[in-house]
């Protein structure tokens, strides 16, 4: 059959998966493909793993990426296909699994079968032994198809082993893309037009430990910082320990860094901790976030909270729920625990039930929408650079370089894009704010 050169990528779970799908979709176009979401002769799905629930929605996704074009040869690719390649297999359909080891082969073997190379009757299963992988496989960047915040991924892996988390077993261990190769990826955004970039990593503090001579994380910020009109630079999430009193002063000192922190606590209850595997406290949790806060006033913390774990107890809950209550969040991110084959936690007694589990993410929710509208109250007569996402017909949507959506009336004459100062001067709910150009 001749297949044009039509793709579509379909796409669950982290900011790492979706630049690695943006990244095949960038090679795939600069060779003349286009995407076609109702009939494409290459479709890749990307799947992810990190919960029961996302297993199951990658293999739904799978299923109906089938049905939806018929007559395309289906690669399976990412976290889900790593972990579960078995379970995968009996969908029909399907031509090829691969791991993340191969991942960054995908647009060669699309443009290999475009050329008229065979492809196979049976699913081929390209998995190695990611634990054992060592090696950091590029995936370059030069634009995006929709948006205007590029992230891209400059580590990948992780050496920490919580006891309920897969990730280890899903990405293997920490690796790091070099530093050269990342001031390249940031500089050809940048020459794109780019006016902020996402670094982001499974584990992100853990950059540079595998290079030789290692590096620290801020040792390549203090690099890009440097390119001459640097865009402006956000981190993804990371790891307490690894907020550094190098990196905060960073981020106090340096315009171009975002002042955004998404910071993993996880639990407030140090028994819980433990039982994690995480190697702090609340009472570090607590003093590393009052310094931060202290050292940059309007910074935006985001917190990451997983409720659930077996053996929480209604009293561990509550001291993850007091801490949380005592700290200058802007967000948080609930996780429900869900139990991972392969982990740790599988053998954990204690099992918490669903409801209960169900609560408590709502009570920590409800708690988050509280600290966001507080965090957007205390910007309010604040000048903030908006990034523009979006426009309509009388306003501009944005984001500011401490997270806080904007809605900007009366500027028709930017563009999407484009930063420009704007004084906040309203709080429209968890939603965000409203401000006018400055
Ligand atoms: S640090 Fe812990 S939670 Fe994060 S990816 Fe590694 S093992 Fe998972």
């Amino acid at each position: 059959m001749n297949r044009n050169k039509t793709y579509t990528i379909q796409t669950l779970g982290c900011k790492v998966n979706q630049y690695e799908s943006e990244s095949i979709a960038c090679l795939l176009q600069a060779n003349g493909f286009e995407l076609n979401d109702s009939g494409a002769s290459f479709a890749i799905i990307n799947t992810c793993t990190v919960t029961q629930k996302a297993g199951m929605q990658s293999r739904q996704l799978i299923r109906q990426t089938i049905r939806n074009h018929p007559d395309a040869l289906i690669f399976v690719t990412g976290c889900h296909a790593q972990t579960n390649p078995d379970d995968i297999q009996t969908i029909d359909g399907i031509h090829y699994i691969i791991g993340h080891a191969y991942k960054h082969e995908i647009f060669e073997q699309i443009i290999q079968l475009h050329n008229g190379f065979e492809f196979p009757d049976t699913p081929e299963i390209r998995i190695s032994d990611i634990l054992k992988h060592t090696k950091y496989e590029h995936m370059p960047l030069s634009h995006l198809q929709h948006r205007s915040r590029p992230t891209i991924k400059i580590q990948d892996g992780c050496n920490a082993f919580c006891s309920y988390c897969i990730v280890p077993y899903s990405r293997g261990p920490g690796r790091s893309l070099d530093e050269k190769s990342v001031l390249e990826q940031v500089k050809c955004l940048q020459s794109n037009g780019y006016q902020e970039v996402i670094l982001s990593g499974i584990h992100l503090g853990q950059y540079g430990q595998d290079l030789k001579p290692p590096v620290q994380l801020t040792d390549l910020l203090r690099e890009i910082i440097n390119i001459p009109q640097c865009p402006r630079i956000r981190l993804s999430s990371i790891e307490p320990l690894e907020v550094t009193e190098d990196l905060i002063q960073l981020i106090q000192t340096k315009a171009c860094l975002c002042n955004h922190l998404h910071i993993s606590l996880q639990s407030g209850d140090n028994e819980t901790l433990k039982r994690m595997n995480r190697h702090y406290t609340r009472s570090f949790f607590k003093e590393l976030i009052l310094t931060i806060q202290e050292q940059i006033p309007d910074i935006a913390i985001g917190i990451d909270v997983l409720v659930g774990m077996p053996g929480e107890t209604q009293r561990s809950f509550e001291n993850t729920l007091s801490l949380l209550e005592q700290l200058p969040a802007a967000y948080f991110h609930v996780f429900p625990f869900s139990l991972r084959k392969g982990t740790r936690a599988e053998n954990f007694q204690e099992i918490v039930p669903y409801q209960t589990i169900k609560t408590r993410a709502k009570t920590i929710r409800l708690l988050g929408v509280q600290k966001k509208i507080e965090f957007f109250t205390r910007n309010i007569h604040a000048k903030q650079s908006v990034l523009i996402e979006s426009s309509e017909k009388n306003y501009l949507k944005g984001l500011t370089g401490n997270y806080i959506p904007v809605k900007i009336l009366n500027t028709a004459l930017q563009k999407n894009g484009q930063l420009i100062p704007v004084l906040l001067t309203k709080v429209m709910g968890p939603q965000g704010m409203e401000g006018r150009f400055a």
